[in-house]
């Protein structure tokens, strides 16, 4: 399960930023998961409550925010929504190489004190 690498690294840019704001707690913390990031976002919150335990965000509440996937379709000049990992455009049946959202992934706010 790799969630548990990213969900550390994501823990670690949110212990660095309560730590320079002077921070001892980490209250909420909320991510964003695009569908193309390749993350489960399930796993992700099993893992920030593995990875979290005996860290300043032990007693955060996890929020996730999913971004559906979107593409470009140079053909029909629109943007349309895949509906599998196959980015085929539901008007013209072309592939789209162009991605223009679902990717994401970051962490979007914290509430520290
Ligand atoms: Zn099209």
């Amino acid at each position: 399960m790799h969630e548990v690498g990213i969900m550390e690294q994501l823990l670690a840019i949110a212990t660095e930023h309560a730590h320079k704001e002077g921070a001892s707690c980490i209250h909420t913390i909320k991510a964003r998961v695009g569908d193309l990031s390749g993350v489960v976002p399930e796993a992700l919150a099993f893992a920030f409550d593995v990875t979290a335990k005996g860290t300043i965000a032990e007693a955060a509440s996890f929020e996730i925010e999913r971004v559906p996937a979107q593409c470009y379709c140079t053909t029909c000049q629109q943007l349309f929504q895949p509906s599998t990992w196959i980015h085929e455009c539901p008007h013209c049946h072309e592939m789209s190489h162009d991605i223009r959202q679902g990717k994401e992934l970051e962490l979007i706010s914290l509430e520290i004190s």
